[in-house]
């Protein structure tokens, strides 16, 4: 079988990450290729497994959005689903993958079985701490009902689903781009995108951008004109949400700045041509609040018991 190329291709997450450090892109996009392999490279492996650790926080948005999907998937198949029954999903799958985490089941298959931070870089985690992640989960998924958002999307009927967090890629010019929209739904003559968030929106830098490149793809993937396409960012523990249309103007624009993005990117590169890349040309953060959270600490800084208390 023809072996897999690391391809060059942009996303929202990886133009953040390429902001926030330069050495944990490095090892993300770079020095993890190939570390699913069992006969891999050592440090490849290292950084692949690294690269699947989450924490808590992370771990309950991901619990959130996938009990949120399962609960669309079964709208679709006309089936409800009642919201005691989305937190007992949400309770299950935090239960199971906490003890995965614990056991560490990861070692067998690092894709498949959770790796959460905080056991793996040995933090305290305090009851308080395991109800509080508990609450988060069962909050969002609370929301999503309060808000009304299970009642219309009870209602989408079958032929008006367009998307639900299906990756699929797109082109921005030339770029390779790719986008996972949480859901999208033809409502009359528009399509309705709605992004689910667990974070806080004053701390969410970065989110019109990622709006905008939803609305560029949803113009391509479904040929849609760009006004009539309404983005929503839906922040479920505060409960707000912002709506959006993207102007012709914001697209150029952020197009442009995909364009320069892709430029730093590839200036990093000893070899932009195949897309390779050598640690050395991507300097550490002096952020060490960043290296206090950062999955990849063991292989940054050689030792995990040195990681730093989070601030
Ligand atoms: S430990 Fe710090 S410097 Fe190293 S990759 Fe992580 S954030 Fe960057």
């Amino acid at each position: 079988m023809a072996q897999l190329q690391n391809e060059f291709s942009w996303s929202i997450s990886r133009a953040r990450l390429f902001e926030e450090c330069l050495r944990k892109y490095y090892y993300y996009y770079y020095a993890s290729w190939n570390g699913w392999e069992e006969t891999g490279p050592e440090h490849a492996r290292l950084c692949y497994r690294l690269k699947q650790i989450v924490d808590l926080r992370a771990w309950a948005g991901d619990i959130s959005h996938r009990v949120i999907k399962a609960a669309i998937t079964s709208y679709r198949m006309g089936r409800p689903l009642s919201l005691e029954a989305m937190q007992s999903m949400g309770r299950n799958l935090l239960n199971r993958e906490w003890k995965e985490s614990a056991e560490s089941l990861w070692v067998r298959h690092p894709k498949k079985y959770v790796n959460l931070f905080e056991h793996y870089y040995n933090r305290t985690v305090s009851p308080e701490d395991r109800a509080a992640t508990r609450q988060r989960v069962f909050d969002a998924l609370q929301a999503f009902v309060d808000m009304g958002y299970a009642e219309e999307l009870r209602s989408v009927s079958t032929e008006d689903w367009l998307s639900v967090e299906e990756l699929d890629q797109f082109y921005i010019g030339d770029v390779k781009a790719w986008a996972v929209i949480d859901c999208a739904f033809r409502r009359g003559a528009e399509i309705a995108i709605y992004d689910w968030k667990t974070g806080r929106a004053n701390g969410d830098e970065g989110a019109s951008d990622q709006l905008v490149c939803y609305a560029l793809f949803a113009a391509h993937k479904w040929s849609a004109p760009l006004q009539s396409i309404r983005v929503s960012a839906v922040y479920l523990v505060e409960r707000s949400a912002a709506v959006h249309t993207v102007a012709a103007e914001q697209a150029i624009e952020f197009r442009e700045r995909v364009f320069k993005d892709v430029a730093k990117m590839a200036k990093r590169l000893a070899d932009p041509q195949r897309n390779k890349g050598r640690e050395e040309d991507f300097p550490r953060t002096t952020n060490r609040a960043l290296c206090a959270r950062c999955g990849f600490f063991e292989v940054c800084f050689g030792d995990r018991s040195l990681v730093p208390p989070k601030e």
